[in-house]
């Protein structure tokens, strides 16, 4: 920074996505002294991005530019730069000279999902397994007043789950309890989906376990979501980038901790019964839903909420040239399976899936 008279008119910008940990003298005024926080784009700021993007690939007239970014809730600069970018090689496996709205609409899925392994052969068994399961995280969070909306099932595997049930969380910037408790409910909708129709547990519900009991001790111990009151339990040091583990400091006593994990277990607890009741009450809509994906692979929320409601649904489209993936060539953007669409959640806040 020295060497620079006052008046050299030379402006620094530089990026850092830990602010916490910059030695305050690289902050004096004169240094890098404004600060600009970016975040996730909103949707006009997404739209935006995606002008610049297109630029460089010959899109159809039917490109609707706004209603991508809509649908694209949670994505990043990057990741709407990878969309296009699949999207243009989408038409270039099909041998368009222009990439159009259903191109694009394929990416998002990629993008969302991660790449579809057509390589991987499940046995019927296993597809059962993970048609109720899915089906019951999409009973569920339909069932729930306060959950994201659905925007696909599936029970092609993508990345490392067998199935994925995807949400479209929306420009959130700010969660709930009762958003966060339907999340928990969701989280258990697989597992008891399963327990439930199969009777029996496998260990594809491992990650939404995990995600959920994540979630829970973080509404105890950082959100004072709970019955000990809007204080803060356990300080974390974060060093990530020294290579060592988040250190937990601990700054309560025995009967804290105990209390706490009462309460961990008691939020717990309360979301799979309210799973329990959902999925069991609704058995036939989760037979037809299973059923459905059993036979249709990969169903929309429109065709979820159809079959809850017991309608029937119209003819399978047909699979007008989906171009294949190369198999097993995993690109995983955002996680699936215990991980939500949204990288926008709370700061490092789990996500059933
Ligand atoms: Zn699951």
């Amino acid at each position: 920074m020295d060497g620079f008279e006052s008046n050299d008119g030379v402006i620094l910008v530089a990026a850092t996505n830990r602010p916490d940990v910059l030695d305050p003298a690289l902050l004096r005024p004169g240094r890098f002294d404004r600060r600009v926080v970016v975040g996730l784009p909103d949707v006009r700021g997404r739209e935006e991005i995606l002008r610049v993007h297109v630029k460089k690939v010959p899109v159809s007239d039917d490109t609707n530019l706004n209603v991508l970014a809509r649908g694209t809730p949670g994505f990043s600069g990057a990741d709407l730069a990878n969309m296009v970018n699949e999207a243009a090689l989408n038409a270039a496996r099909m041998n368009r000279k222009q990439v159009t709205m259903y191109d694009f609409e394929l990416a998002k899925d990629k993008v969302l999902m991660g790449a579809e392994r057509k390589s991987m052969l499940l046995t019927e068994e296993e597809k059962r397994v993970t048609a109720y399961h899915e089906a019951g995280h999409a009973l569920v969070s339909f069932r729930h007043v306060h959950s994201d909306p659905i925007h696909k099932v599936t029970i092609i595997p993508r990345g490392m789950a067998l199935g994925v049930t995807i949400f479209l969380p929306g420009d959130r910037h700010n969660y709930t309890r009762e958003y966060l408790e339907a999340n928990l409910a969701i989280a258990y909708g697989g597992r008891v989906a399963e327990e439930i129709f199969l009777n029996q547990m496998s260990t594809g519900a491992g990650s939404d376990i995990e995600s959920a009991t994540d979630l829970a001790r973080r509404m105890v111990c950082e959100y004072g979501m709970s019955r000990l009151g809007p204080l803060t339990f356990g300080k974390k040091e974060e060093q990530i980038f020294l290579g060592r583990e988040i250190a937990q400091h601990r700054d309560f006593s025995e009967e804290t901790a105990r209390q706490i994990d009462l309460e961990v277990r008691r939020l717990i607890d309360e979301a799979y019964q309210s799973a329990h009741s959902i999925v069991e009450s609704h058995a036939d809509a989760m037979h037809r839903i299973a059923a459905a994906l059993l036979e249709r692979e990969t169903i929309d929320a429109e065709e979820v909420r159809m079959l809850i409601e017991g309608l029937v649904l119209p003819p399978m489209r047909s699979n007008l040239a989906t171009p294949s993936d190369t198999g097993g060539n995993v690109q995983q953007v955002l996680k699936p399976e215990g991980t939500r669409s949204g990288p926008n959640y709370p700061e490092g806040s789990p996500s059933p899936a």
